[in-house]
């Protein structure tokens, strides 16, 4: 026999999210929660024990992904998977991830108590980890069950500390000897809700956005160098300066962007100068450039078109100049066949909702490209994420594990592929 009961005292959304964040709670009111720490191993056997008390079975892969199974009667073992990840950025806050988890838990929980077992198996996810906030490395949970990572990933790496990876792997329950990087062949739908991160929703007064596109991301370090030189004896026509050069550059691609791009979003966020001192013209200065946008085509138009602006311009000014691209993913097309119910769902509860792509990275880009993965997102309060002032109204966290759970429903109650 099942037991349903899980613990009363945290029977809501908002009690279940304040009871995680004490797992790794900073000062301010943010959480610290990384990779294979003691605050993560906590926030994991908790999740487990709940779990387990609300009638799931529990279990973690070989890398630290905890899920809950709920065993479908049918005998195709197709299994929907729903959730989000556990760890969080240094001092984020606590929604990002953890309200995926909570939530998926939650709906899960309703069901089962409410109709019993279901047709197909679901499976709530604790992924361990998205952010790369530890060790230089992201997307660990999905991309293990997609079995795009092998121990070679990980061999070199360390965090801050010099500890290496596979140490705190160990450390945590999870030997490298067991590691198995197969792909997962039994999924045959993730559902993933997550906060906006973004202020669209919350500007526009809409309260579930259906995610069609996760962006790509094109991400450069261009290096520009010139002539170093008196600040005062240097007449202006006759320098070569770097620094003049890179802020042309900016204005001009960020012009670009705006006007012939629309929806492109170009990104400069550092600047870094050399000798870096007030009265010396700079003998080379580096930028970064993050571009991202939901079609690849236009992705690498812009980039192009932006390498090639530049090149020329130097050529000009005689500036040299040096790009190199460090990350290059694609933009991912989400399922969007349950948009149409889910719409219907949202209009039936009185809900307003918009399709819209997302421009931050999440689980479902990873899993996305390769089972049908549902992604939407609920408000964040003024768009603030990764800080202890994330914030969603607890009506807004409730709206999305009612879609949740009727989504879960139609796909594996009902069956609807
Ligand atoms: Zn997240």
């Amino acid at each position: 026999m099942l037991n349903l009961c899980s613990s009363e005292k945290y029977k809501n959304v908002q009690h279940y999210l304040d009871w995680l964040a004490t797992f790794g709670e900073t000062a301010d009111g943010g959480v610290t929660r990384l990779l294979y720490t003691e605050e993560w191993q906590a926030a994991q056997h908790a999740l487990k024990e709940e779990m387990r008390e609300i009638g799931m079975d529990p279990y973690f892969d070989k890398v630290g992904n905890l899920y809950g199974r709920i065993e479908g009667f049918q005998e195709e073992k197709q299994v929907i998977l729903t959730g989000s990840h556990i760890d969080t950025v240094v001092n984020g806050g606590k929604y990002d991830g953890a309200y995926g988890v909570i939530a998926s838990l939650l709906a899960a929980k309703m069901l089962f108590e409410q109709y019993g077992r279901p047709r197909k198996t679901i499976e709530v996810v604790s992924l361990c980890e998205e952010e790369g906030s530890r060790f230089p490395l992201t997307y660990w949970g999905s991309k293990n069950i997609t079995g795009e990572y092998s121990l070679e990933d990980i061999k070199q790496l360390e965090d801050q500390n010099g500890i290496l990876f596979q140490d705190a792997m160990g450390k945590a329950g999870f030997p490298i000897a067991a590691y198995k990087g197969d792909k997962r062949s039994d999924i045959e739908h993730f559902i993933e809700v997550h906060i906006e991160q973004g202020a669209i929703l919350e500007k526009n007064n809409i309260d579930i956005g259906f995610v069609t596109h996760i962006v790509g991301q094109h991400r450069y370090t261009i290096q520009f160098m010139g002539e170093s030189n008196h600040a005062g004896t240097t007449p202006m026509e006759e320098r070569k300066d770097p620094m003049v050069f890179a802020a042309n550059c900016i204005d001009a691609l960020t012009k670009i962007a705006k006007e012939e791009y629309p929806g492109l979003r170009a990104t400069v966020g550092s600047i870094n100068a050399e000798q870096n001192v007030s009265n010396v013209v700079a003998k080379t200065v580096s930028i970064t450039l993050d571009i991202r946008h939901h079609q690849e085509g236009i992705l690498k138009k812009y980039s192009d078109e932006i390498l090639q602006m530049i090149t020329e311009k130097a050529n000009e000014s005689g500036i040299i100049c040096k790009a190199e691209k460090w990350a290059d993913s694609l933009p991912v097309a989400l399922d969007t066949s349950l948009h149409s119910t889910m719409e219907k769902i949202a209009k039936n509860n009185g809900l307003k909702s918009v399709q819209m792509v997302s421009g931050a990275g999440h689980d479902s880009q990873i899993l996305g490209a390769h089972y049908p993965t549902t992604l939407f997102f609920v408000p964040s309060q003024k768009g603030i994420s990764h800080s202890p002032l994330e914030f969603t109204k607890v009506q807004d966290l409730e709206h999305g594990i009612l879609l949740l759970k009727e989504v879960l429903y139609k796909l594996a109650y009902e069956g609807v592929q």
